[in-house]
């Protein structure tokens, strides 16, 4: 998004106020903090990405609203994106604000260096798997660590779970699929989603043989759990751009937008395909860092459809061989429209 959003202040139902401290967090693009007074406490939910422009930008979005980041009570995170929690190793050096998150982000956060070696790992095996050959893949991990390197680990002090999701007036609920800490939180008739609802961009997914907790169906089953714990909000505030109007009609249009791409998925996989030749027949060619992005996505869908049984591998032989290949994946039958997406639940598991 090329556009900045623009420092914002909003209301609760009780008139406690919320600023929008929009941050570049990298080049050109944009994340938002967000600043709550609660009467006894000033709370910072999510912290940018920690590049110098990003803490320039927090530092003038707190000055905008009165403040500084040395008056800080609590630091809480949406998820453990280096985007919203990059920030920390400024913010510790500011304050000692007592720092919370979901306890499935808690060692991305307090032992980055040690996730990031095995996440290094996962991705090699990922992308070999996926069929991306070995200099394109060397440039992709190189990508991947290239974001998460300037950041360096920070002591968590609380997590939710333990804190029954509920922290002072604010409350919780596990949103995993995004990212497998995602939370929404709850302030009065006011909700920040993080990322797993967006107003103008369809947020990322990921398979969960990376990462458990990702995955689709963890994604789309946390829309549907946060279309249900929302009712009744009258501001719906998010991670990267506007406030959402409308949450049932955006979520509703995510899960069109995910249904398209998996149906060109199902086509790309019409005849023997690994998920990197698929992604290039569904994206085209792509570059930078989205080039892994839609890999990943691409990944998503291909593990759900498989796990659903609506796709074979078609190379078992080279697999069952023990050399290191890139896995083929076909359609088995025709898809119906209502089968794209695995079914919404009926039910509310919050
Ligand atoms: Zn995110
Ligand atoms: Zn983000």
């Amino acid at each position: 998004m090329s556009q900045p959003p623009a420092f914002t202040t909003f209301q609760t139902r009780t008139g406690k106020r919320v600023h929008r401290l929009p941050v570049e967090a990298f080049p050109n693009m944009w994340a938002n903090a967000y600043l709550v007074e609660t009467g006894d406490w000033l709370v910072l939910i999510d912290t940018g990405s920690g590049r110098d422009k990003s803490n320039e930008d927090l530092e003038a979005g707190l000055s905008r609203a009165g403040y500084r980041s040395t008056d800080l009570t609590h630091i809480l995170l949406t998820h453990g994106h280096i985007d919203h929690f990059g920030g920390l190793p400024y913010l510790r050096q500011q304050t000692q604000a007592p720092l919370g998150l979901h306890e499935l982000d808690l060692q991305t956060v307090s032992r980055h260096e040690e996730r990031l070696a095995l996440m290094t790992r996962r991705l090699q095996d990922f992308l070999s798997q996926a069929g991306v050959a070995g200099e394109r893949r060397g440039e992709l991990i190189q990508m991947y660590r290239f974001t998460k390197a300037l950041y360096h680990s920070v002591p968590v002090d609380f997590t939710y779970e333990a804190s029954d999701m509920q922290v002072g007036p604010f409350e919780m609920i596990h949103l995993p699929g995004h990212c497998p800490g995602h939370v929404a939180i709850k302030l009065e008739d006011v909700i920040f989603t993080g990322d797993l609802v967006l107003e103008r961009i369809v947020p990322h997914q990921s398979p969960e043989e990376l990462t458990p907790y990702m995955g689709l169906r963890h994604y789309l089953e946390s829309l549907t759990a946060l279309k249900h714990w929302s009712e009744g909000a009258s501001l719906v505030l998010n991670g990267h751009d506007d406030p959402i109007p409308d949450l049932p009609g955006r979520v509703e249009a995510i899960r069109r937008h995910v249904s398209g791409r998996i149906r060109q998925t199902l086509e790309a996989l019409s005849e023997p395909r690994t998920i990197d030749e698929v992604t290039q027949q569904v994206y085209g060619p792509m570059g930078g860092y989205n080039a892994l992005l839609v890999l990943e996505k691409i990944g998503a869908y291909v593990e759900n459809l498989y796990q659903r049984g609506l796709l074979e591998i078609t190379n078992l032989d080279e697999l069952d061989n023990g050399q290191p290949a890139a896995v083929e994946y076909r359609r088995l039958r025709d898809v119906n429209d209502s089968e794209i997406l695995p079914k919404e639940k009926s039910y509310v598991f919050v």
